[in-house]
């Protein structure tokens, strides 16, 4: 897996702890999935293909979103 920097706490996602990546991928599905909520809220960075997630229709969201947690989660096809 490479090391993915997370978009919630910019650090790599193998320096965190089971804990952290579960509390992380939540908040990063929640909103990566609802940028109009949370876009004033901060910038993100999306951690699959480096864009601001707000240049990602919903459709590419969700892609990145599932993408991310595939690899986080260390889960094959
Ligand atoms: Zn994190
Ligand atoms: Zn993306």
């Amino acid at each position: 897996m490479e090391n993915r920097i997370c978009p919630i706490c910019q650090e790599g996602m193998v320096q965190h702890n089971e804990n952290q990546t579960s509390k992380c991928l939540q908040k990063f599905i929640k909103e990566a999935t609802n940028p109009v909520v949370y876009a004033s809220i901060r910038k993100m960075i999306c951690p699959i293909c480096e864009k601001d997630m707000l240049d990602h229709n919903s459709k590419q969201a969700t892609e990145c979103v599932n993408e991310f947690v595939k690899e986080v989660k260390g889960e094959e096809d």
